[in-house]
């Protein structure tokens, strides 16, 4: 191959290089991302079940994907919450999926907010829903589906498939990076500090865990140690922000800050949506 061709070669490889990646965390059970909230997805023999879908063009390749991996149909789509870049693909599975499942607040908001973005049309909204808990066995995995309080909406769920002892927590892990905490849709910060104990305490160090989100050069999965430096910095959050507003900060003034004044791995852009939202969290009537 003369030079000019191999350089070719090499760009149309390039090219071709999908935008999404596929790490398989066991023989069976694997995570996509690509744009959005961390999808997981589990192959068995009774069907596959796809926790999350992002956006409707990444669920498609996802969907293409898996089709290479298994000839089984698509037995349950779960979403950890309402969130667009969680839900909006949720449609690439329409006629294709049993069933869709979230908690029953999710569904609510997903609604809600399609509603007023007049995109009702775009939605598919699970056909099942759950308070507290919920819990299915599916080939050889029992899945169970926790709530265990507002956090980063007043809906979402964690997902634990017990075999693997696997659990994607959706946003309510932001790793290293500054959270989205959606007042909006019932988000508390205080409570979603005690949702973390709760995993910390139901969960083991033995447990592997999905995150919806991380921060710039940090893994999608790790463990209860990474829940607790979470809650670690959501609390501190809280109490810096409690000290300002004794001291007389006004929110516009509050909001402003651009370094924490604890010591935290969580850096980046975004410092305002956890300020705003403890702000206005600490001095709601
Ligand atoms: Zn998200
Ligand atoms: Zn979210």
């Amino acid at each position: 191959m003369g030079a000019l061709a191999f350089q070719k070669s090499v760009l149309a490889e390039l090219f071709q290089q999908p935008a999404w990646k596929i790490k398989m965390l066991t023989d069976d059970i694997g995570i996509f991302t690509e744009k959005g909230g961390t999808i997981l997805f589990y192959l068995s023999k009774e069907g596959t079940v796809v926790v999350d879908a992002q956006f409707p063009e990444q669920s498609g390749h996802l969907i293409e994907e898996l089709k290479k991996k298994t000839e089984q149909p698509f037995k349950l789509l779960i979403n950890t919450h309402h969130h667009g870049d969680h839900t909006s693909g949720n449609i690439s599975f329409k006629g294709i999926v049993e069933h869709v499942l979230a908690h029953d607040n999710s569904k609510i908001n997903q609604e809600t907010v399609a509603k007023n973005a007049k995109t009702e049309d775009k939605q598919l909204y699970p056909d099942q829903t759950f308070s507290k808990t919920w819990s299915e066995k599916i080939g050889k995995e029992k899945i169970t589906l926790s709530y265990f309080g507002a956090g980063h909406t007043n809906g979402d769920a964690m997902i634990h498939l017990e075999h693997a002892n696997i659990v994607h927590m959706g946003d309510l892990m932001f790793n290293r990076r500054h959270p989205f905490v959606d007042r909006s849709a019932g988000a508390n910060m205080k409570s979603w500090m005690n949702v973390l104990e709760t995993a910390q305490k139901k969960f083991s160090n033995k447990t592997q865990f999905v995150f919806g989100h991380s921060g710039e050069g940090y893994e999608i999965t790790g463990t209860t140690d990474d829940l607790k430096a979470f809650g670690d910095y959501l609390g501190s959050v809280l109490e810096f922000t409690e000290k300002e507003i004794k001291a007389g900060k006004t929110k516009e003034e509050f909001i402003k800050t651009t370094v924490l004044p604890f010591e935290t791995q969580w850096k980046g852009d975004g410092l305002q949506r956890p300020l705003t939202a403890a702000y206005e969290e600490l001095t709601a009537k």
